[in-house]
């Protein structure tokens, strides 16, 4: 996050050569534009309260009220005028920027094309008893329509009247007030999850239609902001990197769990230093992070602040500021990938689905932590984590007691803290197999590689009884061939028998249960993709897990819960489906209503 500075330098104009090396600013396209830079003006100033309005789409008005520094009465005039800006002087201030804005256009673009009318007061007018201590300025189409005072708080209003009433190109092309006002919401609320200290508030045609509480505490303005019911479907996210070093970059947020899944990346919100950021090379590094986690095609809920030294960091690479470039892309691309994973490799599924209103949310109806009868849920997020325990660690499903088996397919267990686990035994089973055959697979490879000293773990291979015959396309032939002592290395033996048929001599798990599909295992093994080796794999695991309907006695139960306690990704099968059903106490107490 930004450093909250409320200190300002007086407000003057770029200099010809600093004015070059900026790149282009932002035009004003639509409402949302102006919103989006009258709010970086307020988080610049310090803010910790701020009112927006909007009305007729924005195109009758917007304004943003806020309590930062203000602007003093004798800079007004130059606020709005073009690269005129107090937050940089230099072109090396542009290396270490603390603020959001630095190219002093925003406000003189907006004035060129709208009325605008900004009352200010300055901070530190507070103490010097001035009568009038806040100076007013309204503008229209760039040119200064009125000048004077009124009374108010340290704190700056803008509104922004008749957007584009001067350019009616541009008012042709606006879209339907709805369409304009969703944009508006979108943005207040990547704000809010941006800066979870200050607090917002959005005002649509009269009706609040967003509002954050201000504690500072990012699951707490989450849950308002998208309504969850339980503070515990989120996961944190945190990693500290190369600390002690002049690049030590922190990791900070946390990712819905998998039932919160969407089928857009709408709910995927990233910051750099507080600037909410749309970057490819990170976007791939969160995808990395949930691939196969979650189900093809879906994306988690997901607010994740990056805070690195503000040297490494480039935003002045396009107009609206939302891509930057890192100057160590690939180690926080790493970072990322890494602890996504980890949080979701652990993520239960929860034991109903979610009715999940998120953007579609009209009126707040209760903030977390006023919950009815003062409720278990913690009060904060910051106690709920204190409570609480991964329900899926390796030492909490290790210390799990098996109850019974349901419907021969599902293991029902108690934990000590007396949530209820129901965990399916044949993705159990085929979570542990895959595991172990991608664990010792990679060693095989590893050893061909060199770089291992013989002492890999070969899977077992199964020597058939009768070897088995699969035939294959003639494509499919050449590719099987050529990968033949790959799949030695994966406990499947085989050799060409002429034309474009093999002989499977071994399997590397039960082959009563394989033989039946090594047909099918073998078009997977001739697969012309890039990852073949894992989908044959997961092939292996799923045809060789036990399979539902198999009676398992107590002992039984309790191994394959050993088991899965140490596999790395206990609560995922390696389809992206979910393992792990979780009651937690909290749960229970809520729909119980204890
Ligand atoms: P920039 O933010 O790039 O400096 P702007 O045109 O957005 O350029 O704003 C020009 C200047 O006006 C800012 O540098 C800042 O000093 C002042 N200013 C604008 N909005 C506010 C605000 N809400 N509170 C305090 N100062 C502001
Ligand atoms: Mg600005």
């Amino acid at each position: 996050m930004t450093i909250t500075h409320f200190s300002r330098a007086p407000i003057h104009a770029l200099p010809p050569d600093v004015a070059e090396r900026i790149a282009a600013g932002e035009v004003i396209e639509r409402p949302v534009s102006v919103v989006k830079e009258l709010l970086e003006n307020a988080l610049d100033a310090g803010a910790r309260e701020i009112r927006v309005e909007m009305r007729g789409g924005g195109l009758r008005l917007m304004r943003v009220i806020d309590d930062g520094y203000g602007i003093p009465a004798d800079e007004l005039g130059r606020a709005c005028a073009r690269h005129s800006t107090s937050k940089i002087r230099r072109v090396e201030d542009l290396e270490r920027l603390h603020t959001l804005g630095f190219r002093g256009e925003a406000l003189a673009s907006i004035a060129a094309v709208a009325e605008v009318n900004i009352v200010s007061r300055a901070i530190e007018s507070e103490t010097s008893g001035e009568e009038h201590p806040a100076a007013s300025l309204t503008m229209r189409g760039g040119e200064v329509t009125q000048r004077g005072h009124k009374a108010r708080l340290h704190g700056t209003t803008v509104t922004v009247r008749d957007l584009f009433y001067n350019v009616p190109a541009r008012l042709k092309f606006m879209r339907a007030t709805r369409t304009e006002a969703a944009h508006v919401e979108q943005v207040v609320r990547r704000y809010a999850i941006g800066y979870p200290a200050a607090r917002f508030q959005l005002m649509q045609e009269e009706q609040i239609t967003l509002q954050t509480s201000g504690s500072g505490d990012l699951a707490a303005t989450l849950a308002e902001l998208y309504n969850l019911p339980l503070l515990e479907l989120l996961h944190p996210l945190s990693a500290a990197l190369e600390e002690g070093s002049e690049h030590a970059f922190r990791l900070h947020g946390y990712i819905g769990n998998r039932a919160l899944a969407q089928n857009s990346r709408q709910f995927v919100s990233v910051f750099v230093n507080g600037r909410w950021v749309q970057s490819r090379p990170l976007f791939d590094a969160i995808e990395a992070g949930y691939r196969g986690l979650l189900p093809k095609g879906k994306h988690p809920l997901l607010a994740l602040h990056i805070t690195l030294p503000p040297q490494d960091l480039d935003a002045n690479v396009h107009p609206a500021k939302t891509e930057v470039k890192l100057a160590r892309e690939a180690e926080v691309s790493s970072a990322i990938t890494k602890t996504i994973r980890a949080a979701l490799e652990r993520s239960p599924a929860l034991p109903e689905t979610l009715d999940f209103p998120g953007p579609g949310l009209v009126y707040q109806r209760r903030l977390p932590g006023i919950r009815r009868r003062g409720l278990h849920v913690a009060e904060s997020a910051g106690q709920y984590q204190a409570q609480q325990t991964n329900p899926t660690s390796a030492e909490l499903l290790a210390s799990l007691r098996p109850l019974a088996q349901l419907q021969q397919a599902v293991i029902l267990a108690e934990a000590p803290d007396g949530s209820l686990y129901l965990i399916d035994q044949h993705r159990a089973h085929e979570r542990v197999i895959y595991e172990h055959l991608r664990r010792t697979y990679a060693g095989v490879q590893a050893a061909h590689d060199g770089a291992h000293n013989g002492e890999e773990q070969w899977p077992e291979a199964h020597l058939l009884l009768e070897p088995v015959v699969v035939e294959l396309k003639r494509h499919e032939a050449d590719l099987f061939e050529q990968r033949l002592p790959m799949l030695r290395g994966m406990g499947l033996e085989c050799e060409r028998f002429g034309g474009r048929s093999f002989l499977v001599r071994s399997v590397p798990g039960s082959q009563e249960q394989l033989v039946g599909h090594l047909p099918e295992l073998a078009r997977l093994a001739a697969e012309d993709s890039n990852d073949w080796q894992d989908r044959l794999l997961i092939g292996l695991a799923c045809r060789s897990a036990m399979r539902r309907g198999r009676v398992l006695g107590t002992d039984e139960q309790r191994s394959l819960i050993n088991a899965l306690a140490s596999a790395s990704a206990p609560a995922v099968c390696p389809h992206g489906s979910p393992i792990i059903l979780h009651y937690s106490r909290s749960f229970l107490i809520d729909r119980f209503d204890w």
